[in-house]
């Protein structure tokens, strides 16, 4: 029984039917509050920057799976083992899966609200397809929005939405733009970036009230004339149906390495569940869970255990290439490269060698040879500014521009960690072409940011592989 359709609960069907095809192990029934069937929240930006339709994120349903749309679970009773939903059914389960993701915040500044505590009209989340459709309606040309929340999820929605010529204002409380993933240098340049695209940037400055009538007014006295508010101000996880149950809850459900709450028959993956070392609110570390309960549950590999995610965070955002990951402490060596002017700025951080945290942006070479260092924890070269610059050194890692030269083991999709070997043994099978390896690896079907990077190796495949005419 598996609650949630979402990003992580739909993979993990998926795993499940991959490892028991014909449901002989394992029979699966899934509960989703949302009417639509699962598709990729991730690539929720690049509908709403109008790069993609609602239909075209719809994930693959997996086979041999009930699925009940539009249902959501309300009560779980642990003692007699069954889930209650919203059409009135109780559902048994033998083991269950909780993965009801995130809900977003709506922060309490007047006027956001309606009275029963939705957003009121003019104000929208930025969550799901719901949200993403009431906010098409309002983004025409020359239409005035707010965006509330500089976070990846707000300047992503602003960059989206001046790309449909809109009079976008971004105003973040914070001093500087995605204060989890940046520090000062790279906000600031990030903000000029953005500037430079049509968006008015106001950083320091938070919403204090909302009028359809009026617009926005904010803590420093200024009011912003909008047409509609769009809200990016954080998530909560959705832990009430644990938490109902007695469940130990913190900022999520906690889980250990076997994904299991401290009721060894329920188990959280996804945005809804808190694992020590997993990074918050990233699709990655969900589906890596999703594969690893999916092992336990079937019996395929009942020692797999979850150990964790190393995050790195890709803005979707275009014309403006970031990439932060890692985290960087006192006492690592750092180096540093600004250059706002033309929107780059570099920061490395390494601890005995080793890359430990980078922010990266305009660098899009560079940035793919320091996180295929991240990723192997091979040793970085001795010439660091070189890498900081994306220069290619002789018998050292190579630069992204040169698939030939990137390592096989080194991971090209970070949401799927499908690495270079595993699509040159997909070209071989015959995947000749994106939407091939992408069935075969699932390259490129998370956050996208790898097309490129996938297509780069096809091409070079192309000209460089001998099996080709024995395989065609
Ligand atoms: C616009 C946007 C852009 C993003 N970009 C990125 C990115 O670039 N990289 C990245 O790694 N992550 C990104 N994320 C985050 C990513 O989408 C999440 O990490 C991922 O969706 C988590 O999957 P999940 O299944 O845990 O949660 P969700 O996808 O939120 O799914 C949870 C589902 O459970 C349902 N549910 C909740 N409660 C119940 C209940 N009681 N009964 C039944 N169903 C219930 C919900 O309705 C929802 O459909 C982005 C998110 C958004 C909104």
């Amino acid at each position: 029984m598996v609650v949630g359709h979402g990003m992580v609960g739909a993979r993990f069907a998926e795993e499940v039917r991959r490892r028991d095809p014909d449901g002989e192990r394992v029979s699966l029934t899934v509960l989703g509050a949302e009417a639509h069937p699962a598709y990729n929240r991730v690539l929720l930006s690049t509908v709403l920057a109008g790069g993609l339709t609602a239909p075209m994120v719809a994930l693959p349903a997996a086979e041999g799976v009930t699925v009940h749309p539009g249902v959501a679970a309300t009560a779980l009773d642990r003692s007699a083992r069954v889930v209650h939903d919203t059409a009135g059914a109780e559902h048994p389960y033998d083991e269950l899966v909780l993965a009801t993701g995130c809900r977003a915040w709506l922060p309490p500044v007047d006027g956001l609200a309606g009275a029963d505590g939705a957003p009121a009209p003019g104000v929208s989340l930025f969550r799901d397809l719901d949200d993403c459709a009431r906010i098409l309606d309002v983004a025409e040309p020359g239409a005035r929005i707010a965006v509330v929340g500089g976070g990846l999820l707000g300047v992503e929605a602003a960059r989206g939405l001046a790309g449909r010529g809109v009079a976008v204002t971004l105003v973040h409380p914070r001093t500087h733009l995605m204060e989890r993933q940046l520090d000062a240098g790279a906000g600031e340049v990030l903000a000029g970036a953005l500037r430079g695209l049509g968006v008015d940037v106001r950083c320091g400055v938070g919403a204090k009230a909302w009028a359809p009538e009026t617009g926005l007014d904010c803590d420093d006295g200024t009011r912003i004339a909008a047409d509609a508010v769009v809200v990016a101000a954080g998530v909560r996880a959705e832990t009430g149906l644990a938490a109902g149950a007695g469940l130990a809850v913190d900022r999520g459900i906690l889980v250990n390495d076997r994904l299991a709450t401290d009721d060894g028959r329920v188990h959280a993956i996804g945005d809804c569940a808190q694992h020590p070392a997993a990074a918050a609110g990233l699709v990655q570390s969900g589906w890596e869970q999703a594969a690893v309960l999916a092992d336990l549950l079937t019996g395929a590999d009942p020692a797999a255990r979850y150990r964790g995610t190393r995050p790195v965070t890709r803005l979707k955002a275009a014309g403006i290439d970031l990439a932060a990951l890692g985290d960087v402490a006192d006492g690592d060596e750092q180096l540093h490269v600004s250059d706002p002017r033309r929107g780059r700025y570099g920061l490395l951080a390494l601890r005995d060698d080793r890359v430990v945290g980078a922010i990266m942006m305009g660098l899009p070479d560079a940035a793919a040879a320091v996180i295929g260092l991240f990723d192997s924890g091979a040793p970085a070269p001795s010439d660091r500014l070189a890498l900081l610059l994306g220069r290619a050194l002789p018998g050292e890692p190579a630069a992204a521009g040169d698939p030939g030269r990137l390592p096989g083991t080194a991971v090209v999709c970070r949401c799927n960690t499908v690495t270079k070997n595993a699509l040159v043994a997909a070209w071989r099978e015959g995947a000749r072409e994106l939407d091939a390896l992408s069935r075969r690896t699932r390259a490129a079907t998370g956050c996208g940011s790898c097309r490129d990077a996938v297509c780069g190796i096809r091409d070079w495949l192309e000209h460089a592989d001998p099996s080709r005419e024995s395989a065609a």
